[in-house]
């Protein structure tokens, strides 16, 4: 474990922000991620956990210790008649591991293919696409508490889990390192078509009466391509504000106003309002400044043309903030950790 001074984090942001961490460290296994925990290797410093950078925006140099998860892996931990557990390293990379799960056969995190970044960040903001999230097939974790130096095991309910939300993004950030998050999936296909994007890339391939995992993953993937741009060539985090939740009333209001929204139903009556249609609805769609740009393909992601520095990426979603609130009334939340 070697303590690194002024180190450029540019490769360890899917924005492809140049900025530079005053210590950087590298933790290899879980031993590492425990012995430094243990030694308490961060006191006296700022700290930042970092895994695969993909929902994370530097707008400045850190002035303080960068912690590089890099523990990878997965292993069985159990099997019945129905299911199997499988225990995932907090440093492997998501979509292999999804990837691996659908290839053995098994299913459940079809829909989840091609998200970027790493296992113990997918808890954190309880990642979701195309109608699942991964709570739906969550069975616990464990992390270590940064105070104690004690591994702890958290059961689903512990971990509150919310629209791109967990207790590790509230109460408890920044208390825990995630080491491993196990998953129970099917060993007998469920298949998760409800949303329709799914349905007609399925026609599309030809694969609607034969539906498998493996085809699910495939129409995921294609959708992605087609929509979202690819980190390795255009710097960006996928989208960058939540979609709001608000009151039935409110919403009334605005289907009123505008007719064409884009929202879906919620629980308690609420409806989750696409964040990206009104964006898009107020031209935002491939706007630019310098750098900085909103995606031409996909309104609710920023993007990084080149050369352009955080804080330029924050000041663009500034602006779209101010405008959505004018037009509209909601405040639009960042789903990025801005840093
Ligand atoms: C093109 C693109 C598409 C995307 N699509 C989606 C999508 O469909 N759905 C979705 O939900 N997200 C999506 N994302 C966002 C992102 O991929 C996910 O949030 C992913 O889980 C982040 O993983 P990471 O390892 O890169 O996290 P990082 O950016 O490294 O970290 C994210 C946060 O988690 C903390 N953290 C990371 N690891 C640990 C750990 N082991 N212990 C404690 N804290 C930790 C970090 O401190 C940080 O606050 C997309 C991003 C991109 C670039």
């Amino acid at each position: 474990m070697q303590i690194i001074e002024n180190y450029s984090l540019k490769h360890l942001n899917t924005f492809g922000i140049d900025a530079r961490a005053k210590y950087f460290v590298e933790l290899n296994s879980d031993e590492d991620i425990i012995d430094f925990v243990k030694a308490k290797g961060f006191a006296g410093h700022k700290t930042l956990i970092l895994n695969g950078g993909s929902n994370t925006l530097f707008t400045k140099d850190f002035d303080g210790l960068v912690i590089k998860i890099n523990n990878p892996g997965y292993e069985l931990s159990d099997e019945n008649n129905n299911h199997i557990f499988l225990k995932i390293k907090a440093g492997e990379n998501w979509d292999a591991f999804v990837q691996k799960t659908i290839e053995q056969g098994y299913s459940g995190l079809e829909n989840l293919s091609m998200i970027p970044g790493n296992a113990g960040a997918a808890p954190i903001q309880n990642i979701g696409a195309y109608g699942v999230e991964q709570k739906d097939l969550f069975h616990s974790l464990e992390a270590i508490n940064r105070e104690t130096g004690k591994v702890e095991s958290f059961d689903k309910e512990s971990c509150r889990f919310g629209y791109r939300s967990s207790i590790f993004k509230t109460t408890l950030k920044e208390k825990y390192i995630i080491l491993a998050v196990n998953y129970r999936l099917n060993k007998k296909p469920v298949f998760n078509i409800g949303y329709g994007a799914i349905k007609d890339e399925l026609k599309k391939m030809g694969s609607a009466e034969e539906i498998s995992t493996k085809a699910i993953a495939q129409a995921v993937r294609n959708i992605r391509s087609s929509k979202l741009p690819d980190p390795e060539k255009i710097g960006n985090a996928g989208s960058f504000f939540k979609n709001p939740v608000i009151a039935k009333e409110k919403y009334m209001k605005l289907k009123n106003a505008f007719p064409d929204i884009s929202a879906y139903p919620e629980s308690g009556g609420k409806y989750k309002i696409a964040a990206g249609w009104m964006i898009d609805h107020l031209g935002w769609k491939g706007a630019r400044r310098g750098d900085a740009g909103v995606c031409a393909t996909q309104a609710l992601v920023l993007v990084n043309y080149g050369n352009a520095a955080g804080h330029e990426i924050v000041a663009l979603a500034t602006e779209i903030q101010q405008s959505v609130k004018k037009t509209f009334g909601i405040c639009l939340e960042p789903e990025v950790n801005i840093v």
